[in-house]
């Protein structure tokens, strides 16, 4: 897609947002009838997810060479998740020790209907969850996490074939091809169809008693740690990364995603978002394909900074308005179990609220204490999906300039003079 087609979109996305908010500020619930709007360009982004993950994977995987230089590229991603993630749930800790948004607050009795028929969710569950024993069934449920395995698996195993495998190779190519095309022709629905999603999501929210205010209520001071936190690091860590170590400009960089970092808040699902973040990043940012095809899929299902904050912020949020007093063990314990719930959870709107069950448990904190956040979790959800959205475009950049920096040549027309 053409710059100037692109900019159009984006120009439409961001007044399609301004119209919904000014709708529901005059018309408030009513703007709720054209939430159909959102849920048809949902649905169309849905229905490219598991081909463009598996094209996109293959040709990324294939195009490496062989399986050598996939290793690098692996391990270059592996140390970016790991560092980032890291990075994003200490900021939350520090910032929730330090603020302490739930002193003085009171536990509800009731574990929320969300979690129920999920408290004994444990790390072994997310471990097992990695590999299905039925890769059809996985596709028809969008579980996203074993169909990237199994395509790493199917493409690293294309690269050992040699000329065996090129015809294949081919034909995934082309696909691929194909399916990007389709995601660009989804993408002229975008301003209307973000219009739709935020017109019902906050339409239905202003409906409620008190609006959006009420629900925010009593936890006003743990939604603002969270958005510090969150801001700290898609603003000031993120940006810093991005500028150091991939030689990017950050301001330009997140101009050239602004398309997904707007879709992501609007349909709060890092999954339905990505056939517009690898458009995003491979089109007007010019990272690499290599990089971006394999960073960005498996980024989608476990790079997850906003939602790993979120998890620890929230759970020693918990743990203060139960009036209970961590060691640091149990904060290190938070710290991981935080980390491994945020790779767990899906890209889906509210994954993260479910896998916090694992963080709670591990340190023994009351599942109770989920429902004093899940007023605002609706609201929360999209900027924290904007963080993990950005964190997995930044390190497409990051692992192109490590892996790519030997073949400058490969650089796409948006790649830094660098
Ligand atoms: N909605 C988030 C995403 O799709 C996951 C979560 O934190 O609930 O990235």
């Amino acid at each position: 897609m053409n710059a100037k087609t692109s900019n159009r979109i984006l120009i439409g996305i961001v007044l399609g947002i301004l119209l919904a908010f000014v709708g529901v500020s005059v018309f408030g619930v009513e703007m709720t009838r054209f939430s159909w709007l959102g849920t048809l360009f949902l649905n169309a982004l849905k229905m490219l997810i598991v081909p463009l993950v598996v094209t996109s994977m293959v040709v990324g995987i294939t195009g490496l060479g062989d399986v050598r230089s996939l290793g690098r590229m692996g391990g270059i991603t592996v140390i970016y998740y790991t560092v980032t993630t890291g990075l994003a749930v200490l900021t939350g800790m520090i910032l929730v020790n330090w603020i302490r948004p739930g002193a003085g607050l009171e536990l509800g009795t009731e574990i929320p209907v969300t979690v129920l028929g999920k408290e004994n969710l444990g790390v072994s569950d997310l471990v097992l969850s990695f590999v299905s024993d039925n890769i059809v069934a996985s596709m028809a449920n969008l579980d996203l996490l074993p169909i990237i395995l199994f395509s790493i698996f199917f493409a690293a195993v294309l690269t050992t074939l040699g000329d065996r495998g090129k015809p294949a190779i081919a034909v995934f190519e082309s696909l691929n091809e194909a399916v990007m095309k389709m995601v660009e022709v989804v993408m002229y629905l975008a301003p209307v169809g973000v219009f739709g999603l935020v017109a019902g999501r906050f339409g239905a929210a202003s409906g409620e008693p008190g609006g959006v205010a009420a629900m925010i209520g009593s936890v006003g001071k743990y939604t603002m740690t969270v958005l510090l936190g969150l801001g700290v690091h898609a603003f000031v860590v993120l940006p810093l990364i991005l500028w150091l170590v991939a030689g990017r400009n950050p301001l330009r960089y997140a101009l050239d995603l602004a398309t997904p970092l707007l879709a992501a808040f609007s349909t709060a699902s890092s999954s339905a978002t990505l056939p517009l973040t690898l458009e995003a990043v491979e089109e007007r940012a010019g990272v690499p394909r290599r990089a971006a095809y394999f960073v960005l899929p498996l980024g989608a299902t476990i790079n997850m900074d906003g939602t790993a904050l979120y998890e620890a912020v929230a759970a020693i949020f918990i743990a203060q308005a139960a009036g209970i007093s961590l060691s640091p063990t149990q904060q290190i314990l938070i710290f991981i179990t935080a980390t491994l719930a945020a790779i767990g959870a899906a890209g889906i709107p509210q994954a993260g609220l479910v896998t916090m069950v694992i963080v709670l448990r591990a340190v023994g904190l009351p599942l109770e204490g989920i429902a004093l956040i899940l007023s605002i979790d609706w609201l929360l959800d999209r900027f924290r999906t904007t963080v993990n959205v950005w964190g997995d475009a930044c390190g497409a950049a990051v692992v192109a300039k490590r892996v790519e920096s030997a073949r400058p040549s490969t650089m796409g027309p948006g790649s830094p003079a660098a």
